[in-house]
């Protein structure tokens, strides 16, 4: 199966494009992980992309789109693959399209994890983190530790990063719904878009893809 992944920031995204690719024993590929791996290799479209990040500039979707064509190239994608990031606007959802039809492939669903806006602000600003140790996660509401601001594993200090500030979250949406949300009505009217809801358990919205998906 081929598969883009949509959904703002804060409907648990990452998360679940790693359990649907592992239960559908396809690759999961997201733009973070294509960024860190051809900037650690050194590859002409890591080294170009470094260029943008280091001057504080947006990388082109020509890279973008460069790196998600190699990795898309490979062989364990042969037979399928999970995009998660990419395409995030219209432009590179087009682009998606080209590289696929010259292949004579196409997609084969488009999961929109749909989460209301409140609760991605509810879910991203409550988060608190260690500062001794970054993956020592809590959350003011849905997971609590026990002494308000120290962490219940190493008793480090808790505290908000920047980037889930409330504000930045409603920017964060905001770029969402202008850039993203775009591509949603463009794979509508191909008939490839599949809505489920991201609320609940982890492992409830797994199935609930799963079924949406025909895989269940
Ligand atoms: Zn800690």
């Amino acid at each position: 199966m081929r598969i883009v992944l949509v959904g703002p920031p804060g409907a648990g995204k990452g998360t679940q494009a790693a359990y649907l690719a592992k239960n559908l024993a396809i690759p999961h590929i997201s733009t973070g992980d294509l960024f860190r791996a051809n900037i650690s290799q050194g590859t002409p479209l890591g080294q170009k992309a470094q260029e943008y990040m280091r001057a504080g500039q947006l990388v082109p979707d020509e890279v973008t789109i460069g790196m998600a064509k190699d990795r898309m190239q490979q062989p364990d994608a042969a037979h399928g693959f999970l995009l998660d990031g990419f395409p995030r606007n219209l432009a590179q959802a087009e682009a998606l399209d080209g590289i696929l039809k010259a292949d004579d492939l196409k997609l084969d669903a488009v999961l929109d994890l749909e989460v209301p806006e409140d609760e991605v602000v509810k879910r991203i600003a409550g988060r608190r983190m260690c500062r001794k140790d970054s993956s020592h996660i809590f959350h003011a509401i849905y997971n609590p530790p026990k002494t308000e601001g120290v962490c219940d594993t190493c008793g480090g200090e808790l505290y908000q990063r920047e980037d889930d500030s409330e504000e930045t979250v409603r920017k964060r949406l905001e770029v969402y719904h202008s850039e993203t949300e775009p591509i949603i009505d463009y794979y509508k009217a191909q008939g490839l878009v599949v809505t489920i809801s991201a609320l609940g358990k982890v492992v409830e919205v797994t199935q609930r893809a799963m079924a949406a998906l025909g895989r269940d």
